[in-house]
């Protein structure tokens, strides 16, 4: 503001002393005319030295001058130099961000539009085998593992991919993608090779022991029938020891089983055909019956006749659990719905039970293996706590998931939501 006001006050002063001149000469238009022409030619030469100071950067101390050009000077100057301290930061930050994933023992690549690679860390070199030299170049001619190329293009990132390394197949990674930005991607691949193989144990430990245990448990049935058979009564001690261990090797078999078939789950490749669930459905609800002993408690509803490609055994499994647990958690009186139904993009099998519903803490744990809720009427209730763990194995097999809604003292409602695409007649 003040080097605007001395300006003012300059060019007051140059018009006064022009005008006295002009009045006393009279000659004041061309005197007027003359002091115009050395403004403009001062003004002219101003800016060409700015010009000449900005094009070599404007980061050199800036030349003498004064009134309003040595402002003008000056804050381009500073926000020049403040421009290049903040560009001195970000690229110590750069720097430091790079040296850091360089570091991370997680392989990272940035991936462009295009899926050209525009950067990779040590870890992503190491892994997938890339060289420096390979910037620029499109990642799936580099990386052909058919399921991984598949990912790539199905642009649907929600679940990783497993896959080998492309330089030691022995190495297995769990592959990640991360859109960002304008179409640009963070591809990121763990080493999950322990876990993999500490996961197979598991399994195979559990299949082994589960397979084993098979035979000596249908011997022990064997000779606990002929026993009881034996039995003439006398012993009501006796008896009822027979009828304890038969209970007892009944829930064994039935956990053998149920562990034996979320082992096939995980381990066999899907096998799928057009699955008529309506009239599956309706088997397993007259099979409930006659097991529960509950004839008239289910009601089913068919609202749709739509067949499904799946799995028959295994969508049998599912549903015979999820209505058998309807049955066995609601009192023996009461109405257990069954429903087929379509709704927007999914066709759906609802449970519902007006039995004594699950605790909203445990709703997100009963798809766990071997739990179950704590509650007294639970203990008196048979269960080996793997039912809802295959019904939730087979869903995902079949693209499927489970919601599970439920009000304490009111009921609960197990819906299996099965994608339209599955739908087959
Ligand atoms: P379980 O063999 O014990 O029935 P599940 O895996 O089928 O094993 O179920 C796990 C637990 O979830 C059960 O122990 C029970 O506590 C609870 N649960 C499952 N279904 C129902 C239901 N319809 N109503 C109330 N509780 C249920």
């Amino acid at each position: 503001m003040g080097a605007w006001r001395k300006e003012m006050n300059t060019a007051l002063l140059l018009f006064l002393t022009t005008a006295v001149i002009g009045g006393v000469t009279g000659l004041f238009l061309p005197v007027l005319t003359l002091l115009m022409l050395g403004v403009i030619i001062r003004q002219v030469v101003q800016i060409s030295r700015f010009e000449k100071w900005i094009s070599t950067g404007g980061q050199s101390k800036y030349p003498k001058t004064s009134g309003i050009w040595e402002e003008i000077y000056y804050h381009v100057y500073r926000i020049k130099k403040n421009d290049k301290r903040r560009k001195k930061k970000l690229s110590k930050m750069i720097d430091q961000f790079r040296q850091s994933t360089e570091a991370l023992p997680d392989a990272a690549v940035v991936l462009g539009v295009h899926d050209e690679i525009d950067w990779a860390n040590k870890a992503a070199r190491l892994v997938f085998g890339l060289q420096h030299t390979d910037k620029g170049q499109r990642i799936p001619n580099l990386i052909r593992f058919p399921e991984f190329i598949r990912y790539l293009k199905s642009g649907n990132y929600k679940e990783a991919v497993i896959m080998p390394s492309p330089v030691d197949n022995r190495i297995t990674l769990e592959v990640r993608i991360i859109p960002y930005g304008a179409g640009l991607r963070l591809l990121l691949a763990q080493d999950v090779t322990q876990l993999k193989k500490m996961e197979r144990m598991r399994k195979d430990f559990v299949a082994n022991v589960s397979h084993e245990l098979r035979t000596p448990l249908t011997v022990l049935r064997g000779y606990l029938e002929t026993l009881q058979d034996m039995d003439d009564g006398h012993s009501p001690l006796l008896t009822s020891s027979f009828q304890q261990m038969q209970g007892q090797t009944e829930r064994m078999q039935h956990l053998v089983d149920d562990l034996l078939l979320l082992t096939r789950l995980e381990t066999q490749q899907k096998k799928s055909q057009c699955v008529d669930v309506p009239s599956l459905i309706s088997q397993v609800c007259k099979e409930g019956d006659t097991i529960e002993n509950a004839s008239r408690r289910t009601q089913l509803i068919l609202d749709t006749n739509a067949h499904i490609v799946g799995e028959e055994q295994e969508l049998r499994s599912a549903f015979t659990n999820l209505l058998g647990n309807a049955l066995k958690y609601s009192p023996k009186d009461s109405l257990v719905k069954v429903r087929w139904y379509q709704e927007k993009g999914a066709v759906v099998l609802a449970v519902e039970d007006q039995g004594e519903g699950i605790a909203k803490a445990d709703i997100p744990r009963v798809t766990e293996r071997f739990y179950r809720v704590e509650t007294k009427r639970h203990k008196k209730v048979n269960g080996t706590g793997l039912g809802l763990a295959i019904v939730k194995h087979v869903l995902m097999r079949h693209d499927a998931r489970l919601t599970i809604t439920s009000e304490l003292g009111k009921g609960s409602c197990f819906s299996c939501h099965f994608p339209v695409e599955r739908i087959c007649n």
